[in-house]
């Protein structure tokens, strides 16, 4: 999911927090909304879709106030549902708050039991919804301390957006899994997933939400309060490898550059004697760059990208995302033909996509085709907020090397290596979490006892 905030008086934050939300459209596509208050209310608009499909002029203007946070939603726990969409609205004993939410708890459903079982009544199935009942929970404390009790309630990865009717709050997750990062607009702050939506709204970036950090936005200006620090930093290494927008920095290192890294290290690993290096657009695009760069065999722009596709994974069904592959990409025949070719992706999760693409190719007349990979092996579910949780849908978690280059149809099939991934990274290794490529989890998973009742 994307999330954006803004505080702001003055200015048109509903309508900066569309701009803001547009730019994060690739964090999510199942559902938008944007809540603004103009401090004695709070006005909501959230509807399943696209943010141009969402909002509408005339939905905007009545959006106004001081305060605004929106959300863009692409589901893990829950379904893709309206009731599921956010931010989440709602009123209890200190007044009215909204909440917008980017990661996944791990504790969401012991949490859910024990409030359910102490008289707590729950609307959707998102994770997030705990929260509110939590904040709720904690409503004889001033908002700051009640989101204070809440992290040491939650477990799990959550980049947190809160609204009340004077202030904008941003929490960021002892191990700061999923991305949250401070920009200054004219006359107030934002709060935004990515730096993309800074730059998008014109705002200055300040810094990244540092992991455990509650930072608290109101007409005093910014405050923060260090609350909780994980026992180690785990920010989502699939966010470089795929997630984020290539023009974002997070938590100071550029996505595009990371990718492009992956690439070369790819082309220190793995020497193909090939006549061409190919993207997968966009996805893979950075480390096809690299890849070229290191290995000096030329880059090609050999399938075309249809741009009004949106991302394939992200549609919810099998059926969808076969179609979706066709819609969104074609093969450029006078570029292919008789080539032998490098074909360059981030990830293969399903191996749809991949399997796919090189029929494509084939029929386009390619002599050989080489997948080449630039990150590892996926082989373990994430529980942290990106959609790869069931270990059955994981080709890599299924079937070896040579099964998974015969599914998906390619002469030769090679990943990057975990060690050359965290290398290429820019980080120290133990700044990532890298749990779906190691197994090595940094934060307790659930426990499959609870699971399944409400998911
Ligand atoms: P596959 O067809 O193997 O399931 O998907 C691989 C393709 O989906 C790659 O091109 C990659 O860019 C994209 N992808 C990989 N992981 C994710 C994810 O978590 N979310 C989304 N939306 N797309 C992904
Ligand atoms: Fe990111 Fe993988 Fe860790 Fe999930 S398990 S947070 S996708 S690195
Ligand atoms: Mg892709």
């Amino acid at each position: 999911c994307g999330v954006f905030g803004i505080f702001a008086p003055h200015q048109d934050v509903a309508k900066l927090t569309y701009y803001g939300l547009y730019a994060l459209q690739h964090r999510g596509q199942e559902s938008a909304g944007i809540a603004t208050t103009n401090g004695s209310d709070i006005q909501l608009h959230k509807n399943m879709g696209l943010v141009t499909e969402v909002f509408t002029e005339d939905s905007l203007s009545k959006l106004h106030g001081d305060i605004a946070i929106g959300h863009v939603r692409y589901s893990t726990t829950g379904s893709s549902l309206l009731i599921n969409a956010q931010p989440l609205s709602f009123r209890y004993s200190r007044g009215k708050v909204a909440l917008a939410h980017n990661g996944n708890l791990t504790n969401a459903n012991e949490l859910r039991n024990s409030l359910g079982a102490t008289g707590s009544v729950f609307q959707s199935t998102t994770d997030s919804e705990v929260i509110v009942n939590l904040i709720a929970r904690y409503g004889q404390n001033p908002i700051e301390e009640a989101l204070m009790k809440c992290m040491i309630d939650i477990k799990g990865a959550y980049s947190l957006l809160v609204m009340t009717e004077d202030k904008l709050i941003g929490v960021r997750d002892p191990y700061g899994v999923r991305p949250l990062c401070i920009g200054k607009v004219d006359g107030g702050y934002v709060l935004a997933s990515e730096t993309c939506a800074l730059d998008t709204v014109g705002a200055d970036f300040l810094r990244d939400v540092e992991p455990g950090e509650i930072v608290i936005i109101d007409k005093n200006g910014i405050n923060s309060i260090n609350n909780l620090r994980g026992a180690r930093r785990a920010l989502c290494i699939f966010e470089f490898v795929y997630l984020a927008r290539p023009d974002s920095n997070i938590d100071g290192q550029n996505v595009v550059v990371t990718r492009r890294q992956f690439g070369r290290q790819l082309a220190k690993e793995c020497k193909i004697d090939a006549d061409i290096v190919i993207p997968v657009p966009d996805s893979g695009t950075a480390a096809a760059v690299g890849y070229a760069e290191e290995s000096g065999i030329p880059f090609e722009e050999g399938l075309m990208k249809n741009r009004y596709v949106g991302r394939t994974f992200i549609q919810p069904s099998q059926e969808m995302r076969d179609l979706a592959v066709r819609l969104k990409l074609n093969p450029v025949r006078s570029v292919l033909e008789g080539k032998r070719v490098i074909m360059v992706d981030d990830s293969i999760v399903r191996g749809t996509t991949s399997r796919k693409i090189v029929q494509m190719l084939r029929k386009a007349g390619v002599k050989e085709v080489h997948m080449l990979v630039s990150s590892s092996p996926i082989l373990h579910p994430c529980y942290y907020g990106i959609d790869t949780s069931a270990r059955a849908e994981l080709i890599a978690a299924q079937y070896d090397l040579d099964e998974i280059r015969e599914h998906i149809g390619a002469d030769s099939l090679h990943y990057l290596s975990l060690e050359g991934m965290l290398k290429s990274a820019g980080q120290e290794p133990g700044f990532f979490c890298n749990a779906c490529f190691s197994g090595k989890y940094p934060i307790e998973i659930p426990d499959f006892e609870h699971m399944s009742k409400y998911v």
